[in-house]
This record gives C-alpha cells, sequence and structure tokens, in this order.
C-alpha cells in the first residue's frame, strides 16, 4: 500500500499541465504537516533515459520509444520504496498500467483561441498546432483515460482557462490528496 496517491496530470500539450505540477507541489509543501510529492515530468524521463528513437521534424517532437519509457516509469514509481506521491505530467495515459495510478486528472482548454495562443508562442508548425487543436476538441486525452480508468471518480476533467483556473485545481488536487488518506487511515482503523 502506498503512503501517498499517484497522480496523472494529463491533457493536449499547453492546457496548463506543467504549470498545475509545480502549483500542486508548492501548495504541498505548505501544507501543514507538509505532503512529499514528487514532480515526475516524463517528456524529461524521455529525455534523460533517451526512451525515444529520433526526432520528428514535421511534428516538432521527439519519437517515443514507448516500451522503453514505460520500463522508465515503472523504475521511478514501483522500484526504491514504492511510497507514491508522484505527481506525473504526461500528453498522455497510453501504455501506463492502471494499478500505478489512483487518480487521472485530465486538464481541458476548450477556448480554442487561448489554446491556440498558447501553442504557437511555443513556436509550433501549424500542422502541429493544428493536430494538438484537434487533439483537444475531440477529448482524445480524456477519451483515452476513460478507457483506461474505468472506476467511478477515478478520472476527473478540470477546465484550465484562466490563470485562476490554475491555482483552483491545484487546490482542488490536494484536496483530494487529503481525503485520500483519511479515507486510507480510517480503513486501515477499521482492520
Ligand atoms: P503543458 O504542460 O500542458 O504543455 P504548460 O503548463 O507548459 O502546459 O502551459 C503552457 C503555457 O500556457 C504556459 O505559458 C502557461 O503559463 C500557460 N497556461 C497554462 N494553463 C493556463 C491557464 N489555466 N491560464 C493561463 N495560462 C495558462
Amino acid at each position: 500500500m502506498r503512503a501517498l496517491p499517484n497522480i496523472v496530470i494529463t491533457g493536449t500539450p499547453g492546457v496548463g499541465k506543467t504549470t498545475t505540477c509545480t502549483q500542486i507541489l508548492a501548495l504541498a509543501s505548505q501544507s501543514d504537516p507538509p505532503l512529499n510529492l514528487q514532480h515526475l515530468s516524463i517528456n524529461d524521463l524521455v529525455k534523460t533515459r533517451s526512451a525515444h528513437s529520433g526526432y520528428d521534424e514535421e511534428l516538432q517532437t521527439l519519437i517515443v520509444d514507448e516500451d522503453k519509457l514505460m520500463d522508465e516509469v515503472e523504475k521511478e514509481i514501483e522500484d526504491g520504496a514504492g511510497n507514491g506521491g508522484w505527481i506525473i505530467d504526461w500528453h498522455s495515459t497510453e501504455g501506463f498500467a492502471i494499478r500505478w495510478v489512483d487518480l487521472v486528472v485530465v486538464l481541458r482548454c476548450e477556448e480554442t483561441a487561448i489554446l491556440y495562443d498558447r501553442l504557437s508562442s511555443r513556436g509550433y508548425k501549424d500542422a502541429k498546432v493544428q493536430e494538438n487543436m484537434d487533439a483537444e476538441i475531440f477529448g482524445v486525452v480524456a477519451d483515452e483515460a476513460r478507457e483506461g480508468w474505468t472506476e467511478e471518480g477515478q478520472v476527473v476533467e478540470l477546465k484550465s482557462t484562466e490563470a485562476e483556473d490554475i491555482e483552483e485545481n491545484a487546490e482542488r488536487i490536494l484536496q483530494w490528496v487529503k481525503n485520500w488518506l483519511k479515507d486510507r487511515e480510517a480503513k486501515g482503523d477499521g482492520d
């Protein structure tokens, strides 16, 4: 049994995953007692563990070697103490084992003009901006998550359009962690 839950923060590029993770960690460290959550940026893992097989110029992205990547993810979150508390930041849930994760948060930015600005300000080419906008409009990441985690409440979608949403979402996710801890304690007492 993990001491803290593992949470995936997912969504189309540009929805605010990394910003939200940073905010969750900041709130967790200020909480009383502090909660020892850790950010697992899968983007960084792809690069640092060479879990890729080259660069796709058209899509301006590393070609991910999913098997290698998932081995590395498993090493991070299951090896060691396996104590949990990972806030996992990735634009997909494909390949993740259901057992690794207690909650999947899908951030959504359905205001296409806002998402367009965020993506184009990253220097993405039109094709890449369009691909991501389509993915967001069709809710591809949310569908994929719901296919994996079918229990009620395991997948939540949160709006990430305005700056206030970041703070609100981070507070909500932290509250979910606190509730998870309370439930776990209550279950432990009853055993
Ligand atoms: P992701 O990790 O999902 O690709 P980022 O967290 O890197 O997205 O955010 C991309 C950009 O959009 C950043 O400049 C960030 O400040 C901005 N941003 C993200 N979410 C919001 C939001 N809810 N309100 C305002 N700006 C946001």
